[in-house]
């Protein structure tokens, strides 16, 4: 049970002190798909101050109102559940990068899964999230 706790909620396998914990703390992911691992790990962390510094100027999420992003974040964290992050695909180029993920999720009993593949860019030397376009037929929760 122990190991069970300090596992990396991005389903990585690892304890979360070799995986997203560096990343959370001020190490920069040195590739796009360490990015979003963390970015999710984030979420169900609730570290929304991840979140928006990892979040792009150009992304519609992004707002200058940090104090009610950063809350709208910290909501979502709170009324979500965090299930799985399931990789389907990584590509990378020096500048710009694509994963598509699923992200299974819950909220109260309301399955919110959610198919998405996420752009990213790199903007003096850190990988930042750009944008998302979802699968047909689904639903970004808001603040995702
Ligand atoms: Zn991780």
């Amino acid at each position: 049970m122990e190991n069970q706790l300090h596992l990396c909620p991005c389903c990585s396998g690892n304890a979360y002190d070799n995986c997203c914990k560096p990343f959370h703390t001020g190490s920069r992911p040195e590739n796009a798909l360490q990015l979003m691992r963390s970015r999710y790990a984030a979420y169900a962390l609730n570290i929304a101050s991840y979140i928006i510094a990892t979040t792009h100027t150009a992304n519609p999420q992004y707002s200058k109102n940090m104090l009610s992003w950063k809350r709208s974040i910290s909501q979502f964290s709170h009324s979500t559940t965090f299930h799985r992050l399931e990789i389907i695909d990584f590509k990378e180029n020096a500048l710009w990068a694509t994963v598509t993920f699923t992200a299974c999720l819950s909220q109260d009993t309301r399955d919110t899964t959610f198919t998405e593949r996420s752009h990213f860019e790199k903007v003096k030397g850190a990988w930042l999230y750009r944008d998302g376009s979802l699968a047909q037929g689904h639903q970004t929760p808001p603040s995702w």
